[in-house]
Order: C-alpha cells, then structure tokens, then sequence
C-alpha cells in the first residue's frame, strides 16, 4: 500500500486514476481547486478511510502533510476551449504546478508522476508519433499555452531527475475520452455526444478529415499505472492506435445514439493538428500494456453516462 496524491483529483481523469488507486488499497490524496475538476466526480469517495479530499490551488500552494509516496501531476485544463478562456492558469499550473510537485516528491524521497500529452507533438510531421519525435508547436499560437506549458513540465521534471536524481515519470496521453467529461467541455467526444443526445446538430470542424486516436479512460488509467509501477522514466506514449477522421467519429457517434442529427460544418480552429496517433512500441514492450476498449464501445458508455447526467 502507498500513499499517493493526485493533483487534479477531481477532473475527468484524475477521479477515475482516484478510484482505480482506492480500489487497489492504495492511500489517496486528492488535490484539486475545481477549476475544471467537480466535487460530483469524488462525491462518492469523500467518506473512504483511503481519501482524502484538499481543495487547494496546485500552483500556489501544495504542502501535505504526512508521508508521501508518490506524486501524480495530473491537474490542467485540457480543452481547446479552455485554451482560449483561462490561458494564463493553464501556463500556471504546467509550471508553478509542476515546479510544487516535484519539489513535494523530492521533500519525501517520492516518485514524481507526469501526465504529459501528445499535444507535446503538435501539428506533428512525423507520423505515427515515437517518443523520440521532437514535435512541431507554434511556440506563440492559441494552443502554445497548453503544449508549451507540458514541454516545460517535461523539462523540468528531466531536470529534477538529473540533478536530484528523482524517481520519476513521463506519460504522453492521446485524447482520452470517457464517463466524467464535462458535458460542455467542448472536446469532439463530448460535443457530438451530446449534440447526437439532444437532436442538434454535430458541430464539425472543418472538413472533418483530421484525425484523432481516442483512447478510453479505463484503458489510460491502467496504461498509466503500469508505468507508474515500472520503474520506467519515460517518456511514454499511453493512447489507442486506431485513428479515426473526425467525420468517421461523428458516423460512429450518431450509431452508437442512434440519432438522427445533422453534420453541421464549423471553421477549423487555428493550428489544429492535421492529424495524430500513437507509437505504441515503448507501451507494449516496457509495460506490457495494451488498450482494449473499442471506439464504438467506449462511446457507447459515454454516451449512457451523458444520458443519465444530462437526464436525456
Ligand atoms: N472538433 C470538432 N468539433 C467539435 C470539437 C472538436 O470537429 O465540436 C475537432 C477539432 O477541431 C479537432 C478534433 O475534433 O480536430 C479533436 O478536438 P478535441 O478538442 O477533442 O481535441 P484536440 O484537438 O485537443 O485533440
């Protein structure tokens, strides 16, 4: 058993990462200011012996008491959305946020745990993305705040392992989806979930033939705590290697809903990546670890755990 905090606790992945770690007899610390995160998403752990819930702002302040294993960064806004709405908090929270972390890790000889993203990658090049692809980001666009600040936390989380020789930890994460989203968090999944609930139209961004690969939250949790447990630095992609075009996932959305909502065609938003999909080689050979939920599947939760929350 070991006593782990988890920044950003209360989001859509961090909860799910909350309940595997209690679930597996684990401690859990659960930091998180709600900016994004929700109290609805813990509502169910709060009375746990193994949690504990502090509501603090990761980039100001991040003393816990006590003995601490394990620190897992995973606490930022992630939607495009956000990018534009709370910017500077985004470039707070990637540093400052990181910077608390690690020194957190480092006070009690801990494991240091970063929830880095593919967006690491950008508009990437290179295609599938290795771990070893240096990325292609507009260090000054609208999506600079977001990758930017995850290339720094990379940095310095690199920087804490050299010079203080901290045990730590590296994921990129590709687009991962599931129960918990924010119903207007403004991300693909969720919106045409919704919008196919509700009989409106799917809003789709330019032409539709950009890709993602979606990666079910299940799937990148357990992913993630297989390199936690590993030993392994790192960096290491943790996502789905089927790649679908964004029209292909509206197809299969408005399947899975069986509804009967129209495509509505949107301008692309600055710098959207043209299109994105994992190397998986370092995943499956260091972790042993393999995603296993299929897109139509994983929508199909999805789009239950909408349906229930949004009483459609
Ligand atoms: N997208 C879309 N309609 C939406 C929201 C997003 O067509 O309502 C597109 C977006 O332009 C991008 C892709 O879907 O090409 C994935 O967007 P998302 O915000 O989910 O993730 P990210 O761009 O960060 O990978």
């Amino acid at each position: 058993m070991a006593r782990i905090v988890i920044t950003g606790g209360a989001g859509f992945l961090g909860s799910h990462m909350c309940d595997r770690l209690v679930e597996r007899g684990d401690e859990v610390v659960c930091v998180d200011n709600l900016v994004t995160g929700r109290a609805s998403n813990i509502e169910h752990l709060v009375d746990h012996e193994r949690f504990e819930f502090l509501p603090l702002d990761v980039s100001e302040e991040l003393d816990v008491e006590g003995p601490v294993d394990a620190v897992m960064h995973l606490a930022s806004p992630a939607s495009p959305v956000d990018f534009d709405r709370i910017p500077i908090e985004i470039l707070q929270v990637g540093s400052y946020g990181t910077h608390l972390g690690l020194e957190l890790a480092r006070k009690n000889q801990a494991v240091f745990h970063l929830n880095s993203t593919s967006e690491v990658y950008g508009d990437p090049h290179v295609h599938p993305q290795p771990e070893t692809y240096w990325g292609n980001v507009n260090p000054i666009g609208p999506r600079s705040v977001y990758d930017e600040a995850k290339r720094f936390a990379e940095a310095m989380t690199m920087a804490y392992h050299r010079t203080h020789d901290l045990d730590v930890r590296i994921v990129r994460t590709f687009n991962t989806y599931g129960p918990r989203m924010r119903p207007d968090d403004g991300r693909v999944v969720s919106n045409f979930i919704v919008q196919a609930l509700k009989g409106e139209p799917l809003t789709m961004y330019g032409d539709g033939s950009q890709t993602r690969s979606f990666c079910y939250v299940d799937d990148q949790v357990a992913g993630q705590l297989a390199l936690l447990d590993s030993g392994h630095v790192g960096p290491v992609n943790i996502g789905n290697e089927h790649e679908f075009t964004v029209a292909e996932l509206a197809e299969k959305v408005l399947a899975a809903t069986n509804s009967s909502s129209p495509i509505e065609s949107l301008p692309l938003p600055k710098d959207d990546p043209t299109q994105r999909k994992p190397d998986l080689t370092i995943a499956r050979s260091v972790l042993g670890w393999e995603p296993q939920v299929e897109l139509a599947e994983g929508i199909t939760k999805t789009a239950t755990h909408f349906a229930t929350e949004l009483n459609l």
